[in-house]
């Protein structure tokens, strides 16, 4: 680290449970995010500005109208662009010390490739059949897993080390069957309660990479934000999952 980079990290670095230490831990590691939609935005911005080395951003979609309302990593003048390159941009303006890799076609192919070259995955996608194929692939590379759903005024959030002894992977909680997707565009949501799970994200993120306090493992975070209430529960390995066992 440069007498810059100590300027720009002061902040954390003076904490005594990060310090010089911490912060060159976390330059040097690697986060793969799945979306940057409303919970990858926030959870970005706050990865690339804490100093995280290597982002991973992973979407398919451009941006439109009706997503400015939550996913604020994108402008107005970004309409019509792929998500990945418009988020970069931004990305980089707040920290261009850090490097960024944009994904416009993840699939079952590369999917297991990116997962092993990150060390903690951000799963921010909107539908199940994206959060079982990350899940697999993060059970296979012991990758841990920081996964998080918005909908109306509700968010969830949890931690999976699903390859661990008696812990659950996102699989062990929510089978393939009889869930149907309820997403944002069917449902709404309010604009800062995907702020406020993304930033979650990204606080569990950096704690797992750093070793950090409470980490989320076999516990489901749920708030409430009508009535801003948090609770969680315990979450227990299924022992007739496929994945995990
Ligand atoms: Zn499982």
């Amino acid at each position: 680290m440069n007498d810059q980079d100590l300027l720009r990290y002061s902040r954390q670095i003076m904490l005594p449970q990060i310090g010089i230490e911490g912060q060159q831990v976390l330059l040097d590691s690697t986060m793969l995010l799945i979306g940057v939609g409303g919970l990858g935005s926030p959870s970005a911005m706050y990865l690339a500005s804490a100093g995280v080395g290597h982002l991973i951003i992973a979407d398919f979609d451009k941006v439109e109208l009706s997503n400015l309302q939550r996913q604020i990593v994108h402008h107005t003048k970004d309409i019509g662009q792929f998500k990945v390159d418009s988020a970069k941009r931004k990305i980089l303006a707040i920290n261009p010390n850090i490097k960024v890799t944009t994904i416009k076609a993840l699939n079952q192919d590369n999917l297991g490739d990116w997962v092993a070259k990150a060390d903690v995955v951000l799963d921010g996608s909107d539908n199940f059949d994206t959060r079982f194929k990350v899940n697999q692939s993060c059970v296979g590379e012991k990758t841990p897993l920081v996964s998080a759903a918005v909908i109306r005024f509700e968010g969830q959030l949890s931690v999976f080390k699903g390859y661990e002894l008696n812990q659950p992977c996102y699989q062990c909680l929510y089978s393939k069957e009889g869930n149907n997707d309820e997403n944002c565009v069917e449902n709404g949501i309010l604009a800062p309660v995907a702020g406020i799970m993304g930033s979650l994200q990204a606080l569990q993120a950096i704690k797992i990479v750093l070793n950090l306090g409470s980490q989320l493992t076999g516990r489901l975070m749920m708030i409430d934000a009508m009535d801003l209430t948090f609770r969680d529960i315990k979450i227990s390995k299924d022992e007739s999952c496929t994945i995990c066992n």
